[in-house]
């Protein structure tokens, strides 16, 4: 206590009980009914008889209170919200809610935004009259505590403001498509919001603005519904799976939150940030019966403010014990889900001040009634879990729906009760996040005006907008001081006693003027950080199980250059706020040939298609021409008008250089490839986000799904490439081939039909989901190839191609304890006159998931080895050393023939027994050929987790086998996934454009 004046311990006393909760647990407000209300009788009577056990309810919703002027969602559903057999459209949902806002001026409903196929997303307020009326007066006084620089981080102001104000929590559902109840609970919720006038419910709607989001993947809702009325229609049939939800990606459209590539993302990222929201909460179903994701388990992602882990301990807990007082099973908190990965929807909110929630609810996937039976691991009562759920119930979507409205209901009332403390920490983390720099760094990240990448550094930065940082330019040069970089550790105690080196000094860097200045003093300086920083996941972690990927480094997967500056001085370099970001090109210099150097940037393949009259080639040499260097694959552009051409560069962000006199520079034709892609009907999840590159970068192909490959026997009359992306759930043989079993059960039809309006979108249809690729279509595939197709697979696809025989010479290994999860690693590049590495560097960084591992042989049908670092050479026992070679007594001494060597990526030479009567010994040129391959051990770690990861480094990363005239482009890598690794998208493109000259530049061994 000393040093602690008793003045001060007295204002210590004082403050304390200041801010002590307001509502102390004898003013509790009991939740339940006002008597005086009257209830809508008829309704809630269904609601008991929907609703399968007493204990599935709670004082909250087990009545509906009437109005007389305002409709209940039967005014729409036909019966009450979460009633057997009833999922209502979008478009039903919607209406229900735009009846309530005629009804009442306690509701009001927005559009906030459109679905890549159309469809409409709304938001709709629920609040007081009053709240309603102030809306736009409320969201100026909340944006002066969203950006604190706006009152000059004023704690008093800030105080004001916070009394003043009236929060918003935000509330999404069903942005998992086969997760179906959140939409009527929803409705019924607004409902209640506006029309119930128990006090608890009141000091909901006067103390806070409720804003829903009813139906978050509008595309893949309407699917469901078809796909649930086809059912209800062949009630003795089994009924298709949801085989696309979005147009483009099914589950990881709730991955999306870093890169902001669909639209869902981007309109709900506008409307939480646009209203100023404190909470994001996510409505989800999968665990019996409310599991709160809010708190989840470690490690805990490490830019958060921990204010926020404090907040999700608070409303997290608060939650199960309301939920456990009203006696309801299965409500639990904490569970096995990290939060490491800020890919989630609700980690909008987390890194952009406010506070991420989400439920997993129990749902059927559908509206039937069931009886359940979980696993014992789900009715195990843990810690965490004191009233686990029951091993075996019958369970409706009316339960569904109780859970989810009651857990609303008391967390929105938790946050009413506390809204001063929550607006007060939406106050602080801001500030804190706009003190970022003095408080805990870095100042900023820069990145810089000389990037060789110019186009793709737009798209990174453009990332940034999406996420609402703010962007700027120097307007002059500028130098930081970066801090030393530290000697990688002395592996021998030896070594560190005679180090005698002083210790590494800091270092200063330049950076042209123009260069993009990404301050950390601003509001949301986490989100820019967590995209842009380095992860490091250790493989000691207790948590062995990460839920999600474990490293993503913006600038390392972009393949653009990104300085993590922590020198505050970068803050004073003058510079202007970048409203819009574009990369700068054109046609410089005269003459009527062009070139354009190749930096592995995607923006050059959609400048082929473009121009798809025009001649280009790309150059096999690098060469110099008009005082420029032009590295190996530069474009050289012909018949085309400057004019078209520049138009067409300025657009892309791509520079031109016009030369007038041809380079003397061996070229090849540069081919807008005629492209199919390839999805099975198992799932498209993962080739969604391949389909969803090509769309972005205006590359057209024909998209086409196993069924179709084996009804198609001249494959090369309609394309030069064959894109088969990864499809994930290590889909193999059995499951890619054989596909899923007809011999019993009925076809499972993915088509329009007058019961399904909706399922096939934009897509693919089929009558039946369930026959693959069949025999047919592999032979097909192989014909394909034999005739000088370029089939490019990746991951499960490309080890699905290595078990079809398609590749002599590669083959694959299972790992032993390898674990890689969703990681970013390093590669290095091993074959640079490859057209696959045109533009790209020594070493570049790359999506990795547990590989596969790849391994070459010169021998035909033989498995390569898996092979960990220089192999140990083998001696036996007997006199001499290592290298000192034993003798024979009694006779001389005979040297062995030097074994010839070889790097663990290429193949082992062909040996002398080999070559004896070598049938099966792969001619030079038939031989695969790496283009790039893991780093070393030591290297392979650029951000996330890697454990093992010997079994894999050094080995191929991405190898062209030549097949017959065609050839197979094998990944281990992922190279395009969740719009976020746009720096390896030019291997796939170069492929692409070189499909016919992938032989350039290569180097046949001798034998
Ligand atoms: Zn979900």
């Amino acid at each position: 206590m000393t040093g602690l004046g008793w003045s001060k311990l007295v204002l210590l006393v004082l403050v304390g009980t200041a801010l002590a909760p307001r509502a102390g647990a004898d003013r509790e407000t009991p939740p339940g009914r006002d008597p005086k209300q009257p209830v809508d009788e008829a309704y809630t009577e269904r609601i008991h008889k929907y609703t399968t056990e007493p204990y599935f309810t709670s004082p909250l919703v087990d009545y509906l209170p009437a109005s007389k002027t305002v409709p209940t969602p039967q005014a729409v559903l036909g019966d009450v919200a979460g009633a057997p057999g009833i999922l209502p459209y979008a478009e039903d949902v919607y209406r229900y809610m735009r009846l309530l806002e005629k009804a009442t001026p306690r509701v009001k409903v927005f559009s906030i935004g459109k679905t890549e196929e159309g469809r409409e997303m709304i938001a709709v307020a629920v609040s007081s009259e009053e709240n309603l009326k102030n809306l736009e007066e409320n969201r100026a006084r909340l944006a002066k505590l969203a950006d604190p620089r706006a009152i000059k981080l004023d704690d008093a102001e800030a105080d004001k403001l916070v009394g003043e104000v009236v929060p918003i929590y935000y509330i999404t559902g069903t942005i998992h498509s086969p997760e179906t109840g959140a939409p009527t609970a929803l409705m019924e919720l607004a409902y209640r919001l506006a029309v119930d006038e128990s006090p608890y419910i009141k000091e909901i709607r006067d103390g806070t603005i409720t804003l829903i989001t009813p139906v978050v993947e509008v595309d893949g809702r309407d699917r469901m519904v078809d796909v649930y009325k086809w059912h209800l229609a062949h009630p003795k049939q089994f009924y298709p799976w949801l085989v696309y939800w979005g147009k483009y990606v099914a589950h990881d459209n709730n991955r999306d939150a870093m890169g902001v590539t669909l639209r869902l993302t981007e309109n709900v990222l506008h409307t939480y940030v646009g209203w100023k929201a404190q909470v994001l909460h996510d409505l989800h179903e999968s665990v019996p019966y409310l599991y709160d994701n809010t708190i989840g388990d470690e490690p805990y992602n490490a830019w958060i403010d921990p204010i926020l882990a404090d907040e999700w301990q608070v409303i997290g807990w608060n939650n199960v014990a309301a939920m456990t007082k009203f006696g309801m099973p299965g409500v639990f908190a904490h569970g096995d889900f990290d939060t490491w990965s800020p890919g989630y929807l609700m980690f909008i909110a987390a890194l952009h001040n406010g506070i991420s929630r989400l439920y997993e609810t129990f749902g059927n996937g559908g509206a039937d009634t069931e009886e359940r039976t979980l696993q014992p691991e789900q009715y195990a009562r843990t810690w965490y879990r004191q009233n686990p759920p029951l091993p075996k119930v019958l369970w409706s979507q009316r339960d569904n729906n109780n859970y989810e409205e009651t857990g609303l209901l008391t967390s929105l009332h938790f946050f009413t009760e506390n809204k001063q403390r929550f607006l007060k920490n939406f106050y602080l983390k801001a500030k804190r996040s706009t003190m970022k720099p003095s408080e805990e760094g870095p100042a900023a990240y820069v990145l810089p005006a000389d990037d060789p990448r110019p186009a793709l550094q737009a798209e990174l930065l453009q990332v940034l907008e999406r996420q609402a940082v703010e962007i700027s330019r120097a307007t002059s040069a500028f130098s930081v001081t970066l801090p030393a970089k530290k000697p990688k550790e002395p592996a021998k105690e030896k070594d560190r006693k005679e180090e005698k080196s002083p210790p590494p000094a800091p270092t200063t860097r330049e950076f042209p003027a123009g260069s993009y200045i990404i301050r950390m003093d601003q509001p949301y300086s986490r989100i820019a950080d967590a995209l842009l920083d380095h992860q490091y996941w250790s493989p000691d972690d207790p948590q062995k199980t990460p839920y999600d990927d474990t490293g993503w480094t913006f600038g390392e997967l972009y393949h653009v250059q990104v300085a993590r500056v922590t020198d505050s001085k970068v803050l004073d370099v003058p510079m202007d706020r970048v409203r819009e970001v574009h990369a700068r090109g054109g046609v410089k210099g005269e003459g009527t040939l062009f070139a354009i150097a190749n930096r592995a940037e995607p923006a050059l393949a959609t400048l082929r298609y473009k121009l798809h009259d025009a001649s280009i080639e790309a150059a096999e040499e690098p060469f110099e021409s008009a005082g420029k260097k032009f590295n190996r694959g530069s474009f050289l552009v012909r018949n085309r008008s400057r004019g078209d051409l520049d138009r067409a560069a300025a657009e892309l962000g791509v520079q031109v250089t016009a030369l007038t006199a041809p380079p003397e520079v061996k070229t090849h034709p540069v081919r807008a490839a005629r492209i199919a892609l390839v999805h099975t009907w198992l799932s498209t999840q993962t080739e969604g986000w391949w389909r969803l590159a090509l769309d972005k970068l205006g590359i057209p192909y024909d998209y086409l799904s196993t069924q179709a490959i084996a009804k198609i026997s001249d494959l090369n009359g309609k394309y030069d490439v064959i894109l088969f992306p990864p499809v994930g759930y290590n889909a193999g043989v059995d499951a890619v081939v054989n596909g899923i079993p007809t011999a019993w059960g009925n076809p499972l039809p993915w088509k329009n039909t007058p019961e399904t309006p909706n399922l096939v979108g934009k897509n693919d249809a089929t009558d039946d989901l369930r026959p693959g690729l069949g025999w047919d279509g592999v032979a097909h595939l192989q014909e394909f190839v034999e005739r000088g197709g370029v089939l490019l697979t990746a991951m499960d696809t490309s080890s699905l191609a290595l078990s079809l025989g398609f590749a002599d010479g590669v083959s694959t290994q299972n790992a032993n304890k390898m674990k890689i999860v969703g990681s970013v690693v390093e590669m290095r590049l091993v074959d640079d006159a490859s057209p696959i590495a045109y533009g790209y560097e020594e070493k570049g960084a790359a999506y990795c998931d547990n590989g596969p591992i790849l391994s070459l042989s010169s021998i035909a049908g033989q498995r390569g080895r898996r092979r960990l670092g220089p192999e140990m050479r083998a001696r036996p026992t007997g006199r001499g050393s290592l290298d000192d070679p034993d003798f024979a007594v009694g006779r001389p001494g005979m040297e062995a023939p030097e074994e010839r060597k070889s790097e663990i990526w290429e193949s082992p030479p062909v040996s002398d027994e080999q070559k004896r009567n070598g049938f099966r010994v792969i001619p030079p040129p038939r031989r695969p050929r790496v283009i790039f391959r893991y780093a070393d051990s030591k290297d392979l770690l650029v951000s996330g987790l890697i454990e093992g990861g010997d079994e894999i480094a050094q080995h191929p990363a991405v190898v062209d086998a030549p097949s017959g005239k065609g050839h197979v482009v094998l990944f281990s890598i992922n190279p395009v996934y969740r719009g976020e690794t746009w720096g390896t998208y030019a291997m796939v493109l170069n492929a692409i454009l070189n499909f016919d000259s992938l032989n350039a530049g290569r180097k046949d061994a001798a034998e």
